[in-house]
């Protein structure tokens, strides 16, 4: 098999996007101040509704999804903030703040974990904050959090949620409206499987009531700028129109009924990762997953190698099997990897890639 082949790229985002996505991209560029834009625009809205489970608009940001991260903070209302941190894009949240000008307060949990929630709770009993932080996967780690429970200790307390499910998003339920989320973003290039560049948040009606008082919101990620828009199916600027036929064509692909079917597709996937480690751990060459049961993501798995195993080395054997996966990240690239079982990889591709890596392992 060659990389270029479907099913060989397993990064834990950007993730592979299929040749007819790809192909969306290549129809001519129009205006977008005009009819035909705002049937694409719509067509996107209608789906990426269906995606958040929501009734309510979801803003289409050309940016990385950290834009709306900072989109998320900027328009808050002022007043510190609590940030959940367990890995580094949970950290990438809190610092934002931080730069943002924000006071944090970051309750940190190890690598791996999660952070409990009786330690939520008696954080926003003891203070008042206006917002609470959370990724939702944390992609660095394969830890998922319960992000519904997060989002209604928040309200309790009188704070608002304020979750990035940019690798949660498409691969693990998500209902935005159940769960009374106040502000969910996610990015194209992680269990959507689309192309890197454009980012999708949804914002409750009192989050945006809120946003509208907010004295440091900025221009480009103003999110009353982004609902005004919305209401006319445009964006406040020039958006990434390439982008969008590809986000169009992913949305009618999934369909009005397609995501039970997409979260059962990655509940299966990360089971049939979790059980290969199991069957591996014998082998003596994977010792486990870092994220303990019970608080795995669905998209992406860790998976620690033993002390005389270099993990970068069976990255880098891998890849020349033709097969992509991620390394671990910072402290943990020697002593693990990560596989992305996202987007629209199947248990048919993410099989043929733990075949290749009973070779790879056995070889080294
Ligand atoms: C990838 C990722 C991000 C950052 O997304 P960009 O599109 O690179 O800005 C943030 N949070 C999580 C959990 C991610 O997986």
């Amino acid at each position: 098999m060659t990389a270029s082949a479907f099913g060989t790229f397993f990064l834990p985002g950007p993730t592979e996007v299929r040749p007819e996505i790809l192909a969306a991209m290549q129809r001519p560029l129009i205006s977008h101040r005009g009819p035909e834009f705002e049937a694409v625009y719509a067509h996107c809205d209608e789906g990426l509704r269906r995606v958040f489970r929501t009734t309510r608009p979801v803003f289409i940001s050309s940016s990385s999804a950290t834009g709306l991260m900072e989109a998320a903070i900027r328009n808050a209302p002022a007043g510190p903030v609590l940030s959940l941190v367990n890995g580094a894009f949970s950290a990438r949240f809190a610092d934002i703040a931080r730069a943002c000008g924000r006071v944090v307060e970051a309750l940190e949990a190890p690598y791996g974990e999660v952070v409990a929630l009786e330690r939520v709770e008696s954080a926003l009993r003891a203070r008042r904050f206006a917002a609470v932080t959370a990724a939702h996967s944390e992609t660095s780690t394969g830890a998922a959090q319960d992000v519904q429970a997060i989002a209604e200790l928040a309200h309790a307390n009188g704070a608002f949620s304020l979750i990035d499910s940019v690798s949660g998003m498409g691969g693990m339920p998500v209902e935005t409206d159940a769960w009374a989320l106040d502000f969910v973003l996610t990015g194209s290039q992680k269990a959507l499987a689309l192309p890197p560049g454009l980012a999708f948040c949804c914002a409750s009606e009192r989050y945006l009531a809120a946003a509208a008082e907010a004295p440091a919101r900025g221009r480009y990620f103003d999110i009353v700028e982004f609902a005004h828009y919305a209401a006319k199916h445009q964006t406040p600027n020039t958006p990434a129109v390439s982008l969008f036929y590809a986000l169009e064509a992913q949305m009618a692909a999934i369909g009005p009924t397609g995501m039970e079917c997409r979260w059962a597709r990655h509940a299966a996937m990360a089971a049939t990762t979790h059980a290969w480690v199991e069957h591996q751990r014998p082998s003596g060459r994977v010792t486990g997953i870092l994220a303990p049961a019970g608080s795995r993501s669905n998209t992406v798995t860790v998976v620690k190698t033993a002390d005389d195993v270099d993990a970068r080395r069976v990255v880098d054997a891998l890849a020349e099997r033709g097969y992509v996966v991620g390394g671990g990240y910072g402290k943990l690239a020697a002593s693990s990897f990560r596989i992305g079982h996202m987007g629209d990889q199947s248990v048919a591709t993410i099989t043929n890639l733990l075949d290749a890596l009973v070779e790879t392992l056995a070889a080294r």
